[in-house]
């Protein structure tokens, strides 16, 4: 079992080192959460929405703190960091607010004199999480499943353990007891016992499709319920009847926020031919102007990538792309994690910019001859995560959202997750939802009671 590194991606300077845990802490924390899950769900529902408020205000309190463990872990900017402390906060008090209504029982009806549905919490749930939003990732699991009395186990990415360490204090000193929400710091190949064991009930894994395949084999082989939130190649859709100001404007923000870093950014930016030429003039003209550089620094518009490793693999990307015929605009270079805004176009669907994933501040721009050839590049043959549509004639835009293969549509607008929205993919995007109502009920027992 080897140690963990947290590197601070802008200079690349080691910022602390963690020792994985034994298989005896690891058999303790189990102990203790499994422990912890029959007594939470004897705790009144209130004082658990009481203890999630207080968790609501520390964040809000100490939204600089939290913010800082986050840039420094993986290069966020720390305006973008403290925004995703705040969207946490504000969740949860969403959550604390309105879990009841999402926790009555449903009626039924059948021939029983009285049926319904009861949702009950199982025990823990195993929660394998991204770098990308180190935070955000983990709250949309923990809310909900605190609350609804399950505990959660943390397994985070290898760079981010100080992430994962303070999310662990924050809700102790919330209130939850020991036990609700712990940090387990353990490599990914050794998982396995982990999900095996009787005491963990589920596993939510928010990741690469290749980690969602060996995840979800486990799952499998053990019999346990599993959601996946995988990888994308979203496509932001413009139309020639679209307004291209705002829609220039949002296809930069939700392609290159987080340094490009998000499953649902805009990857594809999918162009009616009429307007291609304007659209690439606008997109272009922004992307030039965007600051990127010291995460820290107010004027920063964009940080670095979170590693080394990450930048190389999408130069790699960029240079297949360009000798498959992709048209390079702006940007390209890259030093260290620093990688500009980088923009492609004459790119097509047998290329690498629009068959992979890309996971950094790169764009590609595909041109669509109408709007049909539009929705047919949008499906793309293995990710259906999240799609933009762009267009003034909101009836056509509502037609055609029923035709894209995604978990979710945004029109005239960028795809953002949000707590009272169900969110998830299709095909090798993953199953299964997080958020809203539909997210609550993934690892509660829907239990059916019948009255004869
Ligand atoms: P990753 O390499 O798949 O890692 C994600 C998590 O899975 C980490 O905790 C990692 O641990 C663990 N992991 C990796 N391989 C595993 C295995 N074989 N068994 C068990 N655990 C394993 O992904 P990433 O590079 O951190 O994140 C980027 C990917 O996540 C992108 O594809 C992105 O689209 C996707 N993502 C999806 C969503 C969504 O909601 N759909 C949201 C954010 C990100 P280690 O760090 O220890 O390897």
């Amino acid at each position: 079992m080897g140690n963990f590194k947290s590197v601070y991606p802008y200079t690349q300077e080691t910022i602390a080192e963690y020792a994985a845990h034994t298989n005896e802490q690891i058999e303790g924390l189990l102990a203790k959460g499994h422990t912890t899950y029959r007594q939470l769900g004897q705790i009144p529902l209130q004082q658990r929405c009481d203890w999630m408020l207080k968790a609501a205000a520390l964040l809000k309190e100490q939204v600089t703190e939290h913010a800082t463990i986050i840039t420094r872990e993986m290069g966020k900017t720390l305006k973008e960091a403290k925004a995703e402390v705040l969207k946490c906060a504000a969740s949860a008090e969403y959550y604390a607010q309105n879990i009841a209504a999402m926790l009555q029982p449903k009626p039924l009806n059948s021939d029983a004199s009285k049926s319904y549905a009861l949702y009950q919490p199982k025990g823990i749930i195993l929660a394998i999480m991204p770098w990308n939003f180190p935070y955000w990732q983990v709250f949309r699991f923990a809310l909900p499943n605190l609350l609804a009395g399950n505990t959660g186990l943390l397994k985070h990415a290898s760079n981010v353990s100080g992430c994962a360490l303070a999310i662990e204090k924050l809700f102790l000193q919330a209130g939850f007891p020991e036990g609700a929400f712990q940090a387990v710091l353990v490599n990914s190949k050794d998982i396995e016992p982990i999900i095996a064991d009787d005491r963990v009930q589920g596993v939510t894994l928010t990741g690469s499709t290749p980690a969602g395949m060996s995840v979800a084999q486990l799952a499998g082989k053990y019999i346990k319920k599993s959601v996946l939130e995988l990888g994308g190649s979203d496509p932001f859709v413009v139309l020639k009847d679209a307004d291209l100001e705002a829609a220039a404007a949002v296809a930069v923000k939700a392609r290159m926020q987080n340094a490009g870093q998000s499953c649902i950014a805009a990857k594809r930016w999918i162009v009616e031919s009429t307007v291609a030429e304007e659209f690439t003039h606008k997109v272009t003209g922004i992307l030039q102007k965007m600051q990127q550089g010291d995460p820290f620094a107010e004027s920063t518009e964009m940080g670095p990538m979170a590693r080394p490793d990450l930048a190389e693999g999408l130069a790699k990307q960029l240079q297949q792309t360009i000798q498959q015929g992709g048209k390079l605009l702006t940007g390209g270079q890259y030093e260290g994690c620093n990688f500009a805004p980088t923009l492609l176009t004459n790119v097509q669907a047998h290329m690498t910019a629009f068959e992979e994933e890309t996971f950094g501040p790169l764009a590609a721009i595909i041109i669509a001859k109408d709007e049909q050839q539009a929705i047919t590049l949008a499906n793309h043959p293995t990710f259906g995560l999240g799609a933009a549509l762009w267009s003034k004639d909101l009836e056509k835009a509502a037609r055609l959202a029923t035709q894209i293969e995604s978990g979710n549509v945004y029109i005239n607008d960028m795809v953002h997750s949000d707590a009272r929205l169900p969110f998830g993919g299709i095909k090798q995007s993953g199953y299964g939802r997080e958020l809203a109502a539909e997210g609550t009920h993934e690892f509660l027992n829907i239990k059916t009671v019948y009255i004869k």
